[in-house]
């Protein structure tokens, strides 16, 4: 089984579709761009779904829906944010097709059904989402709104990857209105640590908080956070963003409020997201070349096991003895999948399991009954072991913690490593090509100097970090001074 996928040495970009592909997370479309995604990567997103829904939630958060369409009208109010998103926008311009007089058996748009004004896709809510929020405040009284919502937008995006991008995608975007600048930055910041916590504690993926460069900003934001992560190959994924929006949709949209005084002012915001493209980024960071590895916390199967047995007495006797472990495992709320059909082999099961990165696979066979034992398997390190029946649900509960954390720190470890600082641009260029990952370097702070450097060698600023140390430097390309490092990557 696992030498149907492409090695990483081999071809990195390969590997990952054969992974999502043959892992059974998604498959191609009929649409350009678009993906299906498929039950077992769609509970691993459920699982997603449910932790962050829970951490918004603790935070204040309330869910809502709001339209697929906004009206071009409306789109176009935050001039900055229509022109960013504006090459994207797929656009609604007809309700109605008809039979073709001259192609039978054809549709064709009826022209007579054209829509007094084209409706614009959503490629993100704030439009739509602060038109409403125009009559839900009048004062400081309505304030704050902290409104989420869990959709599909849709990016007309011209260069495509499975999750990473996609030209319609499932994600959360969260949209809140607040009385104060401060209220709002507080909002922005503590949103890009729920992400961080998200990223580290359940998907074991360590991630460098920190706030982007002016040409990588959110369109109509006046500041962008994100999280970015570190890819096997050592490119980087921006793997969330919480946008600080200042006034900026308010006055598009003119929503004021009257403060305790009865003075009127625009309210302030903020927007923040992640989406489908976590998956991609779990995928690139944690796996093999024999398949996936999930962290335990979101797999969808945490625990699986397979029976070995010759016959139809060995199999009932075996089962009889699962059946209690599975129990053991449900009451500790451990998701857990006994594949006991006889449609396949143990070794094609074992691999089948492998290449999903079911944490953790246990064999039972007939000798293992008499000694009360099984076998265990761990996804991550490949370590195979014999475990006492007796007490195993427990074994394996602290077990999945620990596989949890052996994850986040390996990629930690990987991360750490593939932080380097360059000098001057010699330095800088030749990392670029050999070792790859983050490049702590000197910027002048300027737009134009970024877009340089991005030309000459695809790398862009990822962030500057939150918790950046100052350091008197010059610019690696331009010599200007510069007072911090910021990191730059190739990128996803
Ligand atoms: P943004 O609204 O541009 O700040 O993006 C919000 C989140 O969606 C970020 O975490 C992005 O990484 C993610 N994202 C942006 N474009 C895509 C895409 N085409 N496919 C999947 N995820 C995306």
């Amino acid at each position: 089984m696992s030498k149907e996928i492409t090695s990483r040495a081999q071809d990195y970009s390969q590997w990952y579709n054969d992974l999502v592909i043959k892992g059974g997370l998604a498959d191609y479309s009929a649409v350009r761009g678009c993906m299906v995604i498929k039950p077992y990567g769609f509970g691993l997103w459920e699982n997603m779904r449910d932790v962050l829904d829970r951490m918004f939630k603790d935070t204040g958060h309330q869910n809502a829906y709001f339209p697929l369409f906004v009206p071009k009208s409306l789109f176009e109010a935050e001039e900055k944010n229509a022109e960013g998103f504006a090459k994207e926008c797929a656009v609604v311009t007809h309700y109605r097709l008809k039979a073709d007089p001259n192609h039978k058996g054809k549709l064709m748009v009826d022209p007579e059904a054209k829509l007094e004004e084209e409706l614009v896709v959503r490629p993100t809510s704030e439009a739509i989402i602060w038109s409403t929020y125009k009559g839900w405040i009048q004062s400081y009284r309505d304030l704050p709104i902290l409104v989420n919502q869990w959709a599909n937008v849709v990016r007309w995006e011209m260069r495509t990857r499975l999750f990473l991008r996609t030209a319609e995608f499932l994600w959360q975007e969260g949209h809140t209105a607040h009385a104060t600048k401060e209220e709002a930055m507080v909002e922005a910041e503590k949103m890009l640590h729920v992400y961080a916590d998200f990223a580290e504690n359940y998907m074991a993926l360590p991630v460098i908080k920190g706030i982007k460069s002016p040409n990588e900003r959110f369109a109509g934001a006046e500041e962008t956070f994100c999280i970015e992560a570190l890819m096997q190959d050592g490119k980087a994924l921006q793997a969330g963003t919480s946008h600080f929006l200042g006034q900026n949709f308010a006055k598009a949209f003119d929503v004021k409020f009257s403060d305790k005084e009865n003075k009127l002012d625009y309210v302030w915001g903020t927007s923040w997201g992640v989406s489908t493209r976590l998956i991609g980024g779990l995928v690139m960071a944690h796996s093999d070349d024999d398949g996936l590895v999930l962290p335990p916390k979101i797999a969808p199967l945490q625990v699986v096991i397979v029976p070995i047995y010759k016959g139809d007495e060995q199999k009932a006797m075996i089962s009889h003895k699962v059946h209690g472990i599975m129990q053991q495992l449900k009451d500790l709320g451990i998701r857990v999948k006994y594949d006991d059909s006889d449609n396949s082999r143990p070794g094609w099961k074992f691999a089948q399991y492998e290449m999903q990165g079911v944490p953790v696979r246990l064999a039972i066979g007939a000798r293992d009954l008499e000694n009360n034992v099984v076998e265990l398997a761990r996804r991550d390190t490949k370590a195979k072991m014999t475990v006492g029946m007796d007490n195993i649900a427990y074994y394996i509960k602290t077990l999945l913690d620990e596989i949890q954390l052996h994850m986040f720190n390996k990629a930690l470890a990987y991360r750490n490593e593939h932080i380097t600082p360059a000098n001057d641009w010699d330095e800088f260029v030749e990392l670029l090509d050999s070792k790859t990952g983050f490049i702590a370097a000197h910027w002048d702070g300027t737009p134009e100097t970024e877009e340089k450097i991005k030309e000459l060698t695809k790398a862009t600023i990822r962030c500057i970090p939150l918790d950046n140390p100052l350091e008197e430097g010059k610019c690696i390309f331009t010599s200007h001074p510069s007072t911090q490092r910021v990191l730059f990557a190739r990128a996803y």
